[in-house]
């Protein structure tokens, strides 16, 4: 629920590098200029971080992503810079530049993000806006996920659509939906909006490191027909699993969490029953 400055900052940082190396800028100081922080070097996240926080206004719950699409396309309309929008809902805004590049390529992120919010709240997703607070250096969120996944990736974005620094440089952005759950965002694409030297997908999490590749994603539905039983009233139980460590199951697998939905399957097993 805590997006670091400096995660900002790697973003930031990272689009630099990238649109020096495609050829865009001369100095990766030029995307971001200015002082950040105390130390008064680096990158000014002053622009991303405000669109951070117009972003974290728009419900995003993979599955309910109309509003940030609204969002994206009234940023372009209110830019002047020409965007489309396909059958499932990715939206692609293109920064046509005052002169040609030597490369052209892509900024991509995702519009949707985790919806999770903390027990016993009556924050409704779909519906109201993330509420946030500064604490100690670190951005939270009130009462539920702060999307900063992919949410700092859209506003780094749309930093660069709107940056007079980046005026001559062509490039697009892609704003895909759903990669929370079934990827039919980047599943649907079309080629005819891949016409670029290279696609940077602004979405990793790791200080440093570029990932050059990834191992996708895979959606299995599985149907189960179970021969039912007549119980006795007084044998019904509801349960529940709670308390449990947050982490994202992607990373944190070998840290010795338990998974709720499997705690309480193993809960339901017959060597638990017994
Ligand atoms: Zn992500």
């Amino acid at each position: 629920m805590r997006l670091s400055p400096i995660t900002a900052l790697l973003a930031a940082s990272l689009l630099a590098a990238v649109l020096f190396t495609a050829g865009c800028i001369e100095s990766p100081d030029q995307v971001f200029p200015g002082p950040a922080g105390e130390s008064g070097s680096g990158p000014d996240t002053t622009v991303e971080m405000k669109y951070f926080e117009e972003v974290t206004k728009v419900p995003r719950p993979s599955g309910h992503l109309t509003a940030i699409q609204n969002y994206l396309c009234a940023f372009a309309e209110e830019h002047h810079l020409e965007y489309e929008t396909d059958a499932v809902g990715n939206v692609l805004i293109k920064h046509p530049g005052s002169s040609p590049s030597e490369h052209h390529i892509i900024l991509q992120a995702h519009q949707d993000m985790v919806p999770a919010v903390r027990e016993g709240s009556s924050f409704v997703f779909g519906k109201d806006s993330i509420k946030t607070y500064i604490k100690d250096g670190w951005l939270y969120a009130e009462e539920t996920s702060l999307g900063a996944d992919d949410g700092r990736g859209i506003a780094t974005a749309l930093a660069a659509l709107s940056s007079d620094e980046l005026s001559d440089c062509s490039f697009d952005c892609i704003f895909t939906v759903d990669e929370e759950t079934t990827m039919s965002g980047a599943k649907n694409l079309s080629p005819d909006w891949l016409s670029a030297d290279a696609l940077l997908n602004i979405d990793t999490e790791h200080w440093g490191s570029v990932c050059v590749s990834s191992a996708g994603g895979a959606f299995v539905e599985a149907v189960f027909h179970p021969e039912r039983e007549k119980t006795p009233v007084t044998a019904c139980y509801r349960l529940f699993v709670s308390g449990l460590r947050s982490g994202h199951s992607a990373h944190l697998i070998d840290s010795g969490r338990l998974n709720a939905v499997k705690t309480a399957a193993d809960s339901l097993s017959p060597d638990c029953m017994m």
